[in-house]
């Protein structure tokens, strides 16, 4: 077959199960509920002239134009790092480009000959991408359940030098959160436990400095591998991971999505720094936010009888694609931007309407969403 009838036959496939992926366009004027602006920055003009009025000419470029570690080491790059680490006390950060760049990176260059893995059944794509690149050994243990991952502990932990445990701490799909005081105890129990954190939806939202679940239950110090994201709750871009030095200068030596890809731009990493020294000052932000997720998610228990969120992210279950599809174009119609989430993104069945709440949403569009629910 030819090579373009092989793409065309395959979207055919997709569209005909509902899985026909399109880039949207939100509209204008609507209440946008798909985003992950959780702080409510991404609009903030006040907190952008702030930013702008301090800017020192140096930080405003627009590009590093090479990598870290040629001649993009800028001083808002180091700055930016001893920033992170300060606030969570730890020997060292690394800014990274994206998310998806930590994730895929960071195992395959932390990895050695007798190393396992442990991954959260629902963890997100980029973490499995980066375990799936190590070639060792892993097992997925269920969603949420730390005793299935004791479990796996207790078989084989033995047989091997170190075993990476990999979860999130929000989960991006369920919003519901690990016990990281339970996921803490598997390292005191299990020497040879290495802790990875995805934190990507927990910075900016958990803790009453904004840094993320792991410091809100004060659990941080014990963390190996902290990842957080800039692009979500601190509107901004990249991502970073805080841990020991050792790790660091590994990562700095061996991981390829951190060696081999540009720095991100110094007005970038500039703002970063910014929203993150203001991120204590947003604690109003943050209880408006928890207080409307938690009403939210008691309505949806009303009305379909679970909802495991415990986050700013609410699932709507609703099982078939089509389904999902039409309830979603009931919310657009009424204001609210709301996407339906589908397989291959969330398991077979669970096709469901994922809000992503906002601390810019006021308590009217609040009260008028939970009408239309
Ligand atoms: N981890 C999780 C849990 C995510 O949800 C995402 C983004 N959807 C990423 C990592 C990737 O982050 P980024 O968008 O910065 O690449």
């Amino acid at each position: 077959m030819q090579f373009t009838d092989r793409l065309l036959q395959e979207l055919t496939s997709l569209r005909s199960v509902g899985s026909f992926r399109q880039l949207p366009i939100v509209p204008e004027g609507v209440v946008n509920l798909s985003g992950n602006d959780y702080l409510g920055l991404l609009e903030d003009e006040a907190l952008r002239e702030a930013f702008y009025a301090q800017l020192k000419p140096r930080a405003s470029l627009l590009s590093a134009a090479s990598s870290r570690l040629l001649t993009g080491n800028t001083p808002e790059a180091i700055e930016l790092e001893e920033t992170l680490a300060a606030a969570y006390g730890t020997e060292a950060a690394l800014v990274l480009g994206s998310g998806y760049h930590a994730n895929t990176g960071i195992l395959p260059a932390l990895i050695g000959p007798k190393s396992l893995i442990l991954s959260d059944r629902l963890n997100h794509a980029s973490l499995i991408d980066g375990i799936r690149a190590t070639g060792v050994d892993f097992y997925r243990f269920r969603h949420n359940d730390l005793a299935h991952a004791r479990n796996y502990l207790e078989r084989y932990a033995k047989d091997y030098d170190e075993v990476f445990v990999v979860t999130e701490s929000v989960f991006s799909m369920d919003g519901d959160c690990t016990d990281l005081k339970a996921l803490v105890q598997l390292k005191r129990d299990f020497p040879n436990v290495v802790l990875y954190l995805d934190e990507a939806h927990g910075v900016g939202v958990f803790g009453d400095k904004g840094l993320g679940l792991a410091t809100a239950q004060g659990v941080h110090q014990e963390i190996d591998i902290l990842v957080g994201t800039f692009g979500k709750a601190l509107c901004s871009t990249g991502a970073f991971v805080v841990c020991s030095q050792a790790i660091r200068d590994t990562l700095v030596n061996k991981m390829r999505p951190f060696i081999f890809t540009t720095a991100l731009p110094p007005i970038n990493l500039a703002w970063t720094k910014f929203v993150v020294n203001a991120l204590p000052t947003m604690q109003a932000r943050r209880a408006h936010l928890q207080t409307m997720a938690a009403q939210l998610a008691e309505a949806i228990r009303a009305k379909t009888g679970a909802c495991v969120s415990t986050s700013q992210i609410v699932p709507y279950v609703i099982g078939s694609n089509e389904d999902a599809i039409q309830e979603a174009k009931r919310f657009q119609t009424a204001g609210f931007y709301v996407l339906p989430i589908r397989p291959p993104t969330v398991p077979k069945g669970t096709a469901r309407l994922r809000f992503s709440l906002s601390a810019a949403l006021s308590s009217d569009a609040f009260n008028r969403l939970l009408d239309v629910l």
